[in-house]
C-alpha cells in the first residue's frame, strides 16, 4: 500500500509500504478514506519529538471503512464506517476506567523507553513516535487499529467525512482545552494560537458559556478564520500581548488561559527567540516554551492555564514563582478523545457546530508532502489539510 513516511527530518516521501495485518484478536483493519495533517505531525517532522525512525507512517487523524476484524471484536463488522481517535487505549485498565484514554497502561508496547524521560509512560499512538508504541499511522490506505472494540466510533452514512473526521483529534483537543477551563458565565478566556486546535478551543469555549474570548497569533488570515466562531482577536506582532490583555480585563487578566500552540512558539522578542531556539536547536532543551510562560504571566490570580499545546521533555525559565503565588492551576494532556467522541458527535448532529469550517486544502495522500510544506509554512493561507488515499 501507499503511505506518507518520515524519510528524514523535514522530509516526507510517499512510500510502498507492507500491508497492515491482523497482529492480536482485537485489531481491525481500516481502510482509510479521509485522514488529516495535524500540528503535532510538526513536531514530528521536524525531529523535535525523539524517536522517530526512517520509514515510519505518520498520522494519527484517520477514518473509513472496517474491512477485517479479529476475532475479539464483536461490535464492529467489515463495511463499518468508523473514526478512530488517536489515542490507543484498552478500556479496561486502571486509567481507561478513569476516562484517561491516553494515558492507558496497556496500549504503549514500548513504555520502557517513555518512562525514562517521563517517569511514566503515557499511550501508544498512531503515527507518533516509537516512545509512544510505535504504531503506523494514519496517512496510508490501511491502518492496523488495536483495541479496536474500544476506540473507533461508527458513523452512519448520512454525516460526510470532512464533518466527522475531526472528531479523530482536534475538535475533541479543543473541547478538551475549554473544558478544563471550567468556565462559569460572564468569564473570558483567551487562547495562544489561531491553528484549527486554536479555532476549536475558541468555538468550544462559546459552546461551554464564555462570555469572550481573546485568539492570539501573528497570521492575519487565520486570526479572520477565528474571527468567524464570534472570538475576538489579537496580532501579537502588532500589540503587547499582556498589556492588551490587561487592558480587555479591567486590569485583572483573562480567566482562563489556552495555550494551542505548544513547543515550536515563534516569540516576538528576536532575545528570547535566539536563546530558546539556539538550546532547542542543540537540543540543550526540548521546547520554545514562550506562549506557555506568557499564558502564565497573562492568567488572572487564581486562574487556569490549561495546555493542550503539546511538549516534549523540559523546559527552561518556567515561572514556578508566578504559578506559586497567584495560586494558578495548570491542566494538561493528550486529548481523552474516547470520552468525547460521541457526546461532540451529538453536538454536531444537533448541527451546534460543523467541524469541516477548518478545512482549506484537500488533496491526494500522494500530495502529503506538499501539504506538510504548506500547513508547516503556513503558506497559501493554508490551515488544514485532509488527505484522500
Ligand atoms: P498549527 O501549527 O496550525 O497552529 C499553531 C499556531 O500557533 C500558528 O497559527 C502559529 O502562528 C501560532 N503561534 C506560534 N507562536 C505563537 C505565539 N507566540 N503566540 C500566539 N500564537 C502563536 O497547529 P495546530 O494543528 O493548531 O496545533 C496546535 C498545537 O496543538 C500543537 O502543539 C499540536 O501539537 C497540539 N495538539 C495537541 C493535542 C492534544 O491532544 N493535546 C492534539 C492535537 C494538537
Ligand atoms: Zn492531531
Ligand atoms: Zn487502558
Amino acid at each position: 500500500m501507499k503511505a506518507n513516511v518520515w524519510a528524514g527530518r523535514n522530509r516526507l516521501e510517499i512510500q510502498d509500504v507492507p500491508d497492515p495485518q491482523i497482529l492480536n484478536a482485537r485489531d481491525a483493519i481500516v481502510r482509510v478514506s479521509s485522514t488529516a495533517i495535524c500540528g503535532s505531525d510538526l513536531h514530528l517532522v521536524d525531529g523535535y519529538i525523539p524517536t522517530v525512525k526512517k520509514g515510519d507512517v505518520l498520522g494519527h487523524e484517520f477514518m473509513g471503512e472496517v474491512v477485517e476484524v479479529g476475532p475479539g471484536v464483536h461490535n464492529l463488522h467489515t463495511g463499518d464506517r468508523v473514526v478512530v481517535p488517536f489515542p490507543i487505549a484498552c478500556g479496561a485498565c486502571f486509567a481507561c476506567e478513569a476516562e484517561l484514554y491516553s494515558v492507558c497502561e496497556n496500549s504503549n508496547p514500548n513504555a520502557g523507553m517513555a518512562e525514562k524521560l517521563m517517569g511514566h509512560a503515557p499511550a501508544g499512538i498512531f503515527g507518533y513516535s516509537h516512545m509512544l508504541g510505535g504504531f503506523a499511522g494514519g496517512q496510508a490506505e490501511y491502518v492496523r487499529v488495536p483495541f479496536a472494540d474500544v476506540g473507533p466510533i461508527k458513523v452512519e452514512d448520512d454525516l460526510p467525512d470532512e464533518k466527522v473526521l475531526f472528531l479523530s483529534d482536534i475538535f475533541p483537543t479543543g473541547f478538551m482545552g475549554a473544558e478544563m477551563c471550567d468556565i462559569k458565565p460572564g468569564q473570558t478566556i483567551a487562547i495562544w494560537g489561531a491553528g484549527p486546535v486554536g479555532q476549536f478551543a475558541a468555538a468550544s469555549a462559546f459552546l461551554l458559556g464564555a462570555d469572550r474570548v481573546i485568539v492570539i497569533d501573528r497570521f492575519p488570515y487565520r486570526l479572520r478564520r477565528v474571527q468567524r466562531t464570534g472570538a475576538e482577536v489579537l496580532n501579537y506582532e502588532e500589540v503587547n500581548v499582556l498589556e492588551a490583555l490587561r487592558d480587555m480585563t479591567g486590569g485583572r487578566g483573562p480567566d482562563a488561559c489556552i495555550d494551542a500552540v505548544g513547543m515550536e512558539a515563534h516569540h516576538p522578542t528576536p532575545a528570547m527567540y535566539a536563546y530558546d531556539r539556539t538550546k532547542q536547536a542543540a537540543r540543550m532543551e526540548t521546547e520554545r516554551p514562550y506562549v506557555l510562560r506568557e499564558a502564565i504571566m497573562a492568567c488572572r490570580n487564581g486562574g487556569v492555564v490549561s495546555v493542550i499545546g503539546v511538549y516534549g521533555g523540559f523546559v527552561d525559565k518556567f515561572p514556578m514563582g508566578t504559578v506559586m503565588n497567584r495560586s494558578l492551576t495548570i491542566r494538561t494532556g493528550q486529548c481523552h478523545v474516547q470520552r468525547y467522541t460521541e457526546p461532540l458527535l451529538q453536538r454536531i448532529r444537533a448541527g451546534e457546530i460543523d467541524p469541516s469550517f477548518v478545512i482549506s486544502h484537500r488533496m491526494p495522500l500522494s500530495e502529503a508532502p506538499r501539504g506538510f510544506e504548506l500547513f508547516k509554512n503556513k503558506q497559501d493561507e493554508c490551515n488544514k489539510v485532509v488527505l484522500t488515499p
